[in-house]
């Protein structure tokens, strides 16, 4: 599957607000958010007039950037979450959650949500005993996401465990620092991204 490539800062620029999307970098003043708060471009600090459509979009852009997901697959997923029982939102964005590089963010391993796709991608990660390398993988109740053996020495993985100090969410059960359970699908109280999404089913729905 194609991903974004392209200068990761600058997303977090165009929507006006940090997206964590580089790990500890975030956290720095070396972050551009700090010195430069306005979007890239020439026209960037220029006055742009803000519509019903600007605010949708730009909620729908947030919430594709934060989790890493291309315009297609993204748009699926809201007419998956469309089809579910439930409020469309809330379904939408606990599908989000429910990736499985997301589960390797969540659990502390990775740095961002990119660096644990790679992780997935290059195959470090078992579900219920065998390896997944699909990164948008649905985990489902009851599974078992676990570091395999090579990965857990890396120090790359070692050195995040340490120093990421990162929440287990609750609906996630950590065993050891190697393996999660998932012990139940995410609420949307559990899910602390700064996405209005009726403004996306709005966006969607039109
Ligand atoms: Fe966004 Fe992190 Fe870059 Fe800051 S350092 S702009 S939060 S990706």
């Amino acid at each position: 599957m194609a991903r974004y490539t392209g200068p990761v800062c600058r997303l977090c620029r165009r929507e006006k607000m940090k997206l964590f999307l580089k790990g500890p970098k975030c956290d720095t003043m070396k972050c551009p958010i700090e010195r430069r708060p306005y979007p890239p471009g020439e026209q960037g600090r220029g006055r742009i007039r803000e519509s019903e459509y600007l605010l949708q979009l730009r909620e729908k852009q947030k919430a594709r950037r934060i989790y890493g997901v291309l315009e297609k697959q993204f748009h699926n997923l809201y007419e998956e979450a469309d089809r579910q029982q439930g409020i469309t939102g809330e379904n939408l964005l606990r599908m989000l959650e429910q990736r499985l590089d997301n589960v390797v963010f969540r659990a502390g391993w990775g740095a961002s949500r990119n660096q644990a796709r790679q992780f997935v991608r290059h195959g470090h990660v078992n579900v219920n005993g065998r390896r997944v390398t699909i990164p948008s993988y649905q985990v489902r109740k009851g599974d078992v996401v676990e570091l395999r053996d090579k990965a857990k020495g890396m120090i790359v993985i070692r050195h995040n465990l340490d120093t990421l100090d990162r929440m287990t969410p609750p609906w996630l059960e950590k065993d050891g620092d190697f393996k999660v359970t998932v012990y139940d699908l995410p609420l949307r109280e559990h899910i602390d991204v700064p996405v209005r999404e009726s403004l996306i089913v709005e966006l969607y729905s039109k």
